[in-house]
């Protein structure tokens, strides 16, 4: 009987392969670097493929290296935090 374990294992390793080149696909539409800081992003690079940030939204692709995108989310994150905190012990 074949591992069925195996199978699956195998099956999650292509779809990931299936996945990064679907992402790799979205950053042939992109310019090389970060939109924030201009950093430049190697698309032959699997870990910044992995690592970095890829915002689709309609027909526009937006590109964050790791530091931007943290730090964009924790202006969010302050941002919702102004809203729910006003600023009464300032
Ligand atoms: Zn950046």
């Amino acid at each position: 009987m074949v591992s069925l374990s195996k199978k699956i294992k195998r099956q999650q390793q292509k779809d990931a392969k299936k996945d990064l080149q679907e992402k790799v696909g979205l950053f042939n539409k992109l310019q090389d670097h970060c939109l924030v800081c201009q950093k430049d992003f190697d698309k032959k690079n699997k870990e910044m493929v992995m690592t970095w940030s890829v915002v689709v939204k309609e027909d526009t692709v937006r590109l964050y290296c790791p530091e931007c995108w943290g730090r964009a989310n924790k202006l969010i994150e302050e941002i919702k935090d102004g809203y729910t905190n006003p600023e009464n012990d300032v």
